[in-house]
C-alpha cells in the first residue's frame, strides 16, 4: 500500500527524542524499555538497548537477534554483545558522556547500581516518560494498526454471541473466542481474557475460570487483541436468557455512562473531566460507590498507557490518542456490567474504533 501511512515515522520519532535529550541538556540518553525500542526502531525482538548520544545513535542486543536486527532496525549502529551491561558501559565510557538519562521507569535497580559502579565517574539522571510522552499521540500509520487490532476484537465479541449460553464453561469461551482472534491474524492477546459470569461479574478483573454459565446471568467479556504489536480492548455485557428488571437497570446506566464519557471527550479536555461525566452519571443514578476503578486509559504498543482516565489524573486529552472508555458496576456477590470501546481523539472529538453493538443482548 503507498501513501504517508505506508511506513512508521521513525525519522519523526528520532526527531522528537533528539529534541528531548536536548531539552534536558543529557549528553546520553540509553532506553531500555523494549516497547520504547520498537517504537523507535521498527525492531520486534525482546532483548535490546538503544543509546542516543551527541547526534548518534546505537542499537545494541545479543546474538540470537544479529540477524533480525540486521532486517529490521535502520538509521542506527548496531552492535552484537556477550554481555549488555559491559557493552553498554563500555561504549558510554567511550563517548566521554558526563550526563546520562536513563528510564528510571523501567531499570531495575540492581542494573543501575551496576552501571553506576562502571561508570563512577558518569551522572545518572533519571528520565522517565521520554518516549512514553512522543507515544501518547499516535501517527496515523500507527492509528492504522490499531484499527486493525480493533477489528480482529470485534469479530471475536461477534463470536462470542455464537458461544456464550448456559452450560458453558468461562474458560472454554475464553479459548474459541482467542482462537479465533489468531485465525484472523493476530499474533496474541492484549492481555489475560475476563469472562467473567454471574456473581464473577462484579470482580472487575475476573480471569475466564472454570465456572459454568448459568441462565439469567450476566456474562462480563473484556478481550484485548495483539496485532502487529498494537492493542486493542473491549468489553461487552450479555445477558443469558431474559435480563431482571435490575439487572436491565444497570445495565442502561452504565450505557448511558459510557456515552456521556464519549461526548466528553476532545482535545484539550482534563482527562478526570471525561472520567467524571461517566462517574457522575453514575453516582447521581445512586450506584457511585460501585464503580471503583477509573473510566480509561491510553492504549498503543502497550495495552495500559499513560495518562489514565480517572478522577486523579492530572492530565488533558490531546488529537491522536486511542483511548478506552470503560465505565463499570459492581454489584459484589449478584452481578457486573461494564462497557468498552476503544476510541481515537479527533481534531473535534472522538471517533469509536469498536465496531460490536452495546445494545443489550439476550443469549
Ligand atoms: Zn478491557
Ligand atoms: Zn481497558
Amino acid at each position: 500500500m503507498g501513501g504517508v501511512n505506508a511506513a512508521p515515522d521513525y525519522r519523526g520519532r528520532l526527531k522528537g527524542v533528539g529534541l528531548k535529550i536536548e531539552a534536558k541538556k543529557l549528553d546520553a540518553l540509553l532506553v531500555t524499555d523494549i516497547k520504547n525500542i520498537r517504537y523507535l526502531s521498527g525492531f520486534t525482538g525482546s532483548s535490546a538497548y538503544i543509546l542516543f548520544s551527541k547526534g548518534k545513535r546505537w542499537f545494541l542486543t545479543d546474538p540470537r537477534y544479529a540477524t533480525q536486527a540486521g532486517e529490521e532496525v535502520k538509521g542506527f549502529n548496531i552492535k552484537i554483545y556477550k554481555k549488555a551491561l559491559e557493552a553498554i558501559t563500555g561504549l558510554i565510557a567511550g563517548l566521554k558522556a558526563k550526563s546520562i538519562g536513563f528510564e528510571s521507569d523501567n531499570i531495575s535497580f540492581d542494573t543501575y547500581r551496576k552501571i553506576k559502579k562502571a561508570l563512577p565517574k558518569a551522572r545518572l539522571k533519571p528520565a522517565p516518560g521520554i518516549i512514553a510522552d512522543l507515544r501518547k499521540r499516535k501517527d496515523p500509520f500507527e492509528v492504522r494498526l490499531i484499527r486493525a487490532s480493533v477489528a480482529i476484537l470485534d469479530s471475536g465479541f461477534e463470536k462470542a454471541l455464537r458461544i456464550l449460553k448456559p452450560g458453558v464453561i468461562e474458560r472454554d469461551a475464553a479459548l474459541e473466542i482467542e482462537f479465533s482472534f489468531k485465525e484472523r491474524g493476530a499474533e496474541g492477546l492484549a492481555f489475560d481474557s475476563i469472562i467473567a459470569s454471574g456473581f464473577r461479574g462484579a470482580l472487575p478483573h475476573g480471569k475466564a475460570s472454570a465456572k459454568k454459565i448459568k441462565k439469567g446471568e450476566f456474562v462480563v467479556v473484556d478481550m484485548g487483541a495483539l496485532k502487529d504489536g498494537y492493542n486493542s480492548d473491549e468489553t461487552r455485557t450479555f445477558s443469558i436468557g431474559r435480563p431482571s428488571s435490575e439487572q436491565r437497570k444497570v445495565y442502561q446506566i452504565v450505557k448511558d455512562a459510557q456515552a456521556k464519557a464519549i461526548e466528553a471527550v476532545r482535545p484539550g479536555v482534563k482527562a478526570s473531566e471525561v472520567d467524571g461525566a461517566a462517574r457522575g452519571y453514575i453516582r447521581k443514578a445512586g450506584y457511585g460507590k460501585f464503580f471503583g476503578h477509573g473510566t480509561g486509559h491510553v492504549v498503543g504498543l502497550d495495552i495500559h498507557e499513560p495518562p489514565s482516565i480517572g478522577p486523579l489524573s492530572k492530565d488533558a486529552l490531546d488529537e491522536g490518542m486511542v483511548i478506552t472508555i470503560e465505565p463499570g458496576i459492581y454489584l459484589p456477590g449478584s452481578f457486573g456490567v461494564r462497557i468498552e470501546d476503544t476510541a481515537l481523539v479527533t481534531k473535534d472529538g472522538c471517533e469509536v474504533l469498536t465496531r460490536t453493538s452495546k445494545e443489550l443482548v439476550s443469549l
